[in-house]
Formats: C-alpha cells, sequence, structure tokens
C-alpha cells in the first residue's frame, strides 16, 4: 500500500494557515512552523505538530524532523530572503517537493531557478479565476490547464434540454469536448433517471440531456465562452 504523504508548513500566516488546516481536514498529517507563538498557539490545536522556531535557522529545522516530511510549503510572502534562505535549507536536506508561495513576480522567478517543484501566488491566481469566471457567464468552475485551455463547469445551456448528446453537435460545431454530465433528478420521481450514476464519466453519443444538468467541458477559451453564450 501507498504510503500516505507527510507535510510541513513554514509560516503561517493567513496563506499558510489555510494550507495547514485543509491538509488535516483531509486526514493528512501535518507540521506547523512559525516564529511568532502567537500563531503558532492558534494552530497548536488544529495540526498534528505545531513548532516555534526560526525557520532560517537550519539547527532548528532539524531538531524538528523536517527532513522527514515529504512535502515542505513554504508560506512566507514578506522577506524574500528568509524564503530563499529556507527553501536552499529545506532541498539541501533532500525534502523531495517543496512548494513556495511568492508574491511578485520577481520573488517567484528566483524560487523557481532555486529548483522548487512548484511556486504559488495565491492572490494572482484567485484573481485570475475570478475574472475567468466573470469573463464566461454562468460557468460553476473554471480550471485553467494550459495557456488558453480550460476545464470548466457550466449548466446545461437551454437549447440542448431534451436532446441526445450527438444531436447537439457541441464537439463539431465549438472544438470542444464533453467529458462528464452531472445529472439532474428526473423532474416527476426526483430520482437520478434510469438508475444512472449522478455524474456521468462516460457520456455517450445517445445519452439524453435534460434541463438542469451540469457539463464538464474541456476545451479553448473562446470555445467555452461562445457555447455558454451562443443561444
Ligand atoms: P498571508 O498573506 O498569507 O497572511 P503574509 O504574506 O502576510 O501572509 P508574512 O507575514 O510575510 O505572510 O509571513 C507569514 C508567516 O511567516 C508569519 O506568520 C510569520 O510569523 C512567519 N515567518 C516569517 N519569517 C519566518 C521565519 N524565519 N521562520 C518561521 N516563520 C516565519
Amino acid at each position: 500500500m501507498r504510503q500516505t504523504r507527510t507535510f510541513a508548513v513554514i509560516g503561517l500566516g493567513r496563506f499558510g494557515a489555510a494550507v495547514a488546516e485543509t491538509l488535516v481536514e483531509q486526514g493528512l498529517e501535518v507540521l506547523a512552523i512559525d516564529n511568532d507563538g502567537d500563531k503558532v498557539d492558534q494552530m497548536s490545536d488544529r495540526v498534528t505538530h505545531a513548532v516555534q522556531c526560526d525557520a532560517t535557522d537550519e539547527r532548528a529545522l532539524r531538531a524538528v524532523g523536517i527532513e522527514n516530511v515529504d512535502v515542505a510549503v513554504v508560506s512566507i510572502g514578506e522577506g524574500i530572503e528568509a524564503s530563499i534562505l529556507i527553501v536552499m535549507t529545506l532541498m539541501d536536506m533532500g525534502v523531495p517537493e517543496v512548494i513556495a508561495k511568492a508574491v511578485t513576480v520577481k520573488q517567484g522567478k528566483v524560487l523557481e531557478k532555486l529548483g522548487v517543484a512548484r511556486v504559488v501566488y495565491p492572490e494572482r491566481e484567485a484573481a485570475v479565476r475570478l475574472a475567468h469566471g466573470l469573463a464566461i457567464p454562468n460557468q460553476l468552475e473554471h480550471l485553467e490547464l494550459a495557456k488558453g485551455f480550460a476545464l470548466v463547469e457550466m449548466p446545461l445551456p437551454s437549447r440542448y434540454g431534451g436532446m441526445l448528446l450527438r444531436e447537439t453537435m457541441i464537439r463539431s460545431r465549438y472544438d470542444v469536448n464533453v467529458v462528464a454530465i452531472k445529472r439532474a433528478p428526473d423532474p416527476i420521481t426526483g430520482q437520478q433517471p434510469g438508475g444512472q450514476e449522478e455524474v456521468n464519466f462516460q457520456p455517450a453519443p445517445d445519452d439524453l440531456l435534460r434541463d438542469g444538468d451540469v457539463l464538464l467541458v474541456i476545451g479553448h477559451e473562446t470555445d467555452l465562452k461562445r457555447l455558454q453564450e451562443e443561444a
């Protein structure tokens, strides 16, 4: 059986604290570190271990056994020097996956050069997601897969209610792929139609679409927008 990965979160600001809490909610083991005793106290009953230490101090990091974690998230926005030092120390110690938060693109570039597995820009990423969400009306979720391409969750456009998937010609007309259909319950019985799964991950050409269904669609942003907007 594959062993569950263990995590450390260094820097318990809003972002770091939310990462640590969410990992714990998923049943994962988290070592939370901050040099501010109040932050550590606030987290102590929510994570597996919460430790007050200066993470730029290699000996302190060793003392808490950081080299045993599989993934470390360094979430220190201000003070890029501290981030750099901590990231370098973690990598020298052989922590297999280091993820670092950056506030500016310059910071991100420096962290990438150090060889971190991933740089996250929480504010920028939230802003981009919001803007994408606003640009394509009605969509419920938007996940950018590559520049210009996305997986979106959208209510079935009303013009397709009652049609078979193949009759809609969505794929050929819009160059997008319907990868799943979330089923609306039968309007009369309130049950899922024909014993089907609530989420149909293998949509077939003869699947019937009904008002209230939700589609998961992959494609180029402009094509997704066309699909959603055309009457
Ligand atoms: P957010 O926006 O997520 O709230 P932030 O970018 O404002 O966070 P900072 O205030 O820069 O975050 O730092 C995040 C946390 O990192 C703080 O709680 C701070 O005490 C902690 N921190 C800063 N330097 C160190 C360090 N050398 N060792 C351990 N913790 C540190």
